[in-house]
């Protein structure tokens, strides 16, 4: 459809960033682009509506996921919730240590704002080798939060990343 094929125009690649061999996918054009983000927006939004009934909270990771959760959120009235790399957060916080697709990281989030078994959708730009999607879902998991679906524009299919997810769902725009 329209809206998709504006948000397929939208993406730039890069070879060999940020290091040697990884094929950089750039969603940043789509910010440039009004009508671009508002159809990601909207392809999430209808998405979500259609799949879902009730959701609690969106999950958004550092640092483009902050790009998209926020706004989806208030599409549903609904808060946002940041997982941020090591380091970034004040006060108690929970960890979940993990690989990268290029390089090792350490994902946290504050405790306490996460209730057990609200429903969470999580949401991210992209999905490569899985282990940050899975990181955040192990630490939701840890306060018993009800993972409805990680959301992501761009997946890379080729780098099985789903499966690192386990039983989670994953919902993503574009697929390469
Ligand atoms: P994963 O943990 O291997 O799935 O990598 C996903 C994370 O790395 C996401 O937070 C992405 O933002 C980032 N990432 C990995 N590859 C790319 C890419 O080609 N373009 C943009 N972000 C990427």
């Amino acid at each position: 459809e329209e809206k998709l094929q504006l948000v397929r125009n939208s993406i730039k690649c890069y070879p060999d960033f940020p290091i040697q061999g990884i094929l950089f996918r750039d969603i940043f054009p789509l910010l440039y682009d009004p009508k671009a983000f508002s159809a990601v927006i909207d392809l999430f939004e209808d998405h979500l509506k259609n799949k879902f009934p009730q959701i609690d909270l969106i999950v958004g990771l550092d640092a483009r996921g902050f790009l998209f959760g926020p706004v989806l959120a208030q599409k549903f009235g609904i808060g946002f919730v940041p997982v941020r790399k090591k380091g970034k957060l004040p006060g108690p916080t929970l960890s979940v240590s993990y690989s990268l697709e290029y390089g090792q990281a350490e994902v946290e989030m504050q405790s306490d704002v996460v209730q057990a078994n609200q429903k969470v959708i999580v949401i991210d730009d992209l999905l490569a080798t899985g282990g940050t999607l899975a990181a955040a879902c192990e630490l939701l998991n840890k306060v018993g939060a009800d993972i409805l679906e990680c959301l992501i524009v761009i997946e890379m299919k080729a780098l099985n990343g789903i499966k690192k997810l386990g039983s989670v769902s994953v919902h993503s725009l574009l697929q390469y």
